[in-house]
């Protein structure tokens, strides 16, 4: 794949590496916006933070908050922005998965701002209904790509959900539902349980 970031990680091209562990690497950036502008990424290869996996995230996070502390204590800073540009139309120019860590000082003469719209009447209630019913908690989600992996047609037995549910911890109802989402039938049980 021709991904700098990747080279990077491989030792191809050269960096000014701050921090490394099993997972993350993290290098100063090329081109900073301040000193000590660094960039924190996963070593497995994901385009943006939609693809990575949740476990991969947590690991990144922890790598964030290392990095973040000990620039801001060694170049005395007095805070720092973290942010992370997702997809092209939000100025992602390298499709690694990375988040950049900016050290900020009092005077230091840098004014991210943006702009401050307002909302047409009834705007904001209607993005805040459609975004809460179409969220999906990251458990839901996985549970949701595991079950996609059993076919539509395939009929679970009551043992089978009941170890699903198990499995999953929650409750019958809940995974009632979900398998009806995922068009799973179940076999007709003569107790009822699902
Ligand atoms: P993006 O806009 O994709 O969020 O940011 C990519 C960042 O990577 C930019 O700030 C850019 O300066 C930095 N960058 C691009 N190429 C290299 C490189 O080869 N080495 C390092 N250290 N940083 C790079
Ligand atoms: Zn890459």
């Amino acid at each position: 794949m021709d991904c700098i970031f990747c080279k990077i990680i491989q030792g191809q091209i050269p960096c000014q590496k701050l921090y490394e562990d099993e997972h993350v690497i993290s290098f100063l950036d090329i081109y900073p916006a301040g000193p000590g502008h660094s960039l924190v990424l996963p070593k497995t290869h994901f385009d943006n933070l939609l693809e990575a996996e949740s476990e991969v995230l947590g690991q990144i996070m922890q790598a964030c908050q290392t990095v973040a502390k000990t620039l801001q204590a060694v170049l005395k800073a007095d805070g720092f922005n973290i942010f992370l540009n997702n997809g092209q139309a939000a100025g992602q120019i390298i499709h690694h998965l990375h988040y950049h860590i900016l050290p900020r000082f009092a005077n230091d003469d840098l004014h991210i701002k943006l702009p401050s719209h307002k909302y047409q009447p009834g705007e904001m209630e209607q993005i805040q209904k459609d975004v809460s019913s179409d969220m999906v908690s990251p458990d839901k989600e996985q549970i949701l790509s595991d079950l996609s992996k059993i076919s539509p047609n395939q009929k679970l037995n009551c043992t089978q959900a009941f170890t699903l549910a198990q499995q999953y911890k929650i409750s019958k109802k809940e995974l009632g539902e979900l398998l009806d989402q995922q068009q799973i039938k179940l076999r007709n049980c003569q107790f009822g349980c699902f």
